[in-house]
């Protein structure tokens, strides 16, 4: 018997239509890329512009249903009007991360076949260096108004000028909610990049699953800062989630540093912060250096690598925030797990409850999990059984954008996530390494990332990275690399003494070894592979 129910396609313009209409006056606050200054506009003055846009792309840059347009820029108003405008007349955005090296750039949009490139003024050297080496790029627009143009080599026309004389009318096509509206490549830490080709339902239902109150969980009485850049995986989803309910949104523009982002929480009253966790390490240094306090932070959420213990303490103990963990990727749109505690937990003192916060979290509602062996044998949830992390559901990748990367999917319609896991009884997953990442040794299984949260609560590290180095007895043994915190001293045995009883006898690194500066990829993580490089041929002491 089929339902009598209305068939309304999943729309992404629906999204900012409804803020516009509902939420007006909710403001969108940026820090300009390409000045620092502030500006305000509400939902609704944003809905206007973003039909201009869409005038402007259909008309003037002749971008036709399906068509690629890419975008090089920060968190801005702009950029949340381009999410919008290009998926709504029905093409397709291809969000760029500028910290890839220009060859991996130049590789994506040629890929991707961009025909239209929006960049931010920060960009204009890159861009100018790239630009003519992108065939498949018709035409360049700097992200501000016309009187920014100078110093730019790259022929372009700036945003302000291509949509100041076009109609605030138009109205959004409804088409198949399958459609493509998003490219997002993966960013290459584990080889070529491949694309991620999001759909309107896919962005529409992962917003949904987002707004539920454990995991973003926000209103119209709520204040969302995204440090998170709308470069890689839709900013967690925070640019859909937070119109859909009326939240005001505050976009950083260029200037991540710690004492930027604490002038935008203290000046705009935020209550929610989304990011990876070298920014809020960065923060939480100036915290500490002025003095200052967050005091309208409620929570925040971590996530793109694990929380360090040492962060969590930090930021709950001295800061009264609330820690949120979460998991994903850019195959996952990204969200996947979010960590909030039961209220079982509420009985257990504070280290059992940290205990369960330094896990991943649980599944949102929508995604589909299983953890398998080797050989492809499912797992039981009992807390200790490791696996390959599988997963399926409505915003999930079911294959790569021209037919890349076809092992990553099951034949049975999972895909592996390429993460390494067991889970709870109660459903509470922690991540226990990437499967490439993972330090054989004599058959058994060390956690890299296990070793490095432990490393992370000595006083001295700054950063800590382990991996598997070759080891004629045992195959692997374990490396740690160390970033000394400012003024600290190079100690490798008070190192390895501290980890000594917090984990087992047999992980402890064979040796540790300092590095001036960590190297760290376009999405903020530890680039293991930059480190296997460095150390290769690293002979153990
Ligand atoms: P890539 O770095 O390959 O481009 P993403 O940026 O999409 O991929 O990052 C996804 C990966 O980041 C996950 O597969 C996982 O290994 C890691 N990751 C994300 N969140 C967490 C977390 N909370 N704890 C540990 N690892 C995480």
């Amino acid at each position: 018997l089929r339902a009598h129910m209305m068939e309304r396609p999943l729309m992404i313009s629906d999204i900012l239509a409804h803020a516009a209409r509902c939420h007006g006056d909710q403001e969108i606050v940026t820090r300009l890329p390409e000045s620092g200054q502030i500006h305000r506009q509400g939902y609704a003055a944003t809905h206007q512009r973003t039909k201009q846009l869409a005038n402007a792309l259909i008309k003037k840059l002749k971008v036709r249903e399906g068509d690629r347009v890419a975008t090089i820029a920060w968190n801005s108003h702009r950029h949340f009007e381009l999410y919008y405008a290009v998926s709504g007349i029905g093409s397709v955005i291809h969000t760029v991360n500028p910290r890839l090296d220009p060859k991996q750039l130049i590789w994506m949009l040629d890929h991707a076949q961009s025909k239209v490139v929006f960049f931010d003024k920060t960009f204009a050297p890159l861009i100018d260096a790239i630009s003519k080496h992108c065939k498949s790029v018709r035409h360049w627009v700097l992200m501000t108004d016309a009187s920014h143009k100078d110093g730019v080599a790259t022929k372009c026309q700036s945003y302000e000028e291509l949509i100041a004389d076009q109609s605030t009318q138009y109205e959004w096509p409804m088409f198949d909610e399958n459609t493509a509206a998003g490219l997002c490549y993966t960013s290459g830490t584990t080889g070529d990049p491949k694309g991620v080709l999001y759909s309107h339902r896919s962005n529409v239902l992962h917003a949904l699953a987002c707004s539920a109150s454990d995991v973003i969980g926000v209103g119209a009485r709520g204040t969302l800062l995204p440090v998170v850049p709308m470069f890689h995986v839709n900013a967690w989803g925070i640019p859909y989630a937070a119109p859909m309910n009326g939240a005001k949104l505050v976009m950083p523009g260029a200037q991540m540093d710690g004492p930027s982002i604490h002038e935008l929480i203290e000046s705009e009253g935020v209550n929610y912060v989304a990011g990876v966790p070298t920014v809020w390490l960065g923060l939480l240094q100036y915290l500490q250096k002025s003095g200052k306090r967050i005091d309208s932070v409620e929570r925040v959420l971590i996530g793109g690598s694990a929380l360090p213990e040492a962060l969590l303490r930090a930021y709950e103990d001295e800061y009264g925030v609330v820690m949120q963990q979460g998991w994903g990727m850019t195959e996952m749109s990204p969200l996947g797990t979010v960590n909030n505690l039961l209220p079982k937990h509420d009985a257990l003192d504070r280290e059992a409850q940290i205990k369960v916060k330094l896990k991943q979290g649980r599944l949102v509602f929508g995604v589909g999990m299983r953890i398998v062996n080797d050989d492809g044998e499912e797992l039981p949830w009992d807390g200790k059984s490791s696996g390959h992390v599988q997963v399926q559901g409505p915003w999930i990748a079911s294959s790569y954008y021209r037919g890349a990367g076809a092992e990553s999917f099951t034949d049975d319609g999972w895909f592996k996530t390429g993460d390494v896991a067991y889970l709870d009884g109660d459903g509470f997953m922690t991540i226990t390494d990437r499967s490439k990442d993972v330090i054989k040794t004599g058959g058994e299984w060390i956690s890299s990332i296990d070793l490095e949260n432990a490393a992370m609560g000595h006083p001295s590290v700054g950063m800590a990275a382990a991996f598997g180095m070759p080891h004629p007895k045992w195959q692997e043994r374990p490396l740690m690399v160390v970033q000394l915190k400012e003024g600290a001293e190079p100690d490798a045995a008070s190192i390895i003494e501290y980890l000594r009883g917090q984990v087992p006898k047999w992980w402890l690194p064979d040796a540790v070894e300092f590095i001036e500066e960590m190297p760290i990829g376009a999405t903020g993580k530890i680039l293991k592979t930059k480190l296997r490089e460095i150390y290769a041929g690293y002979e153990f002491p």
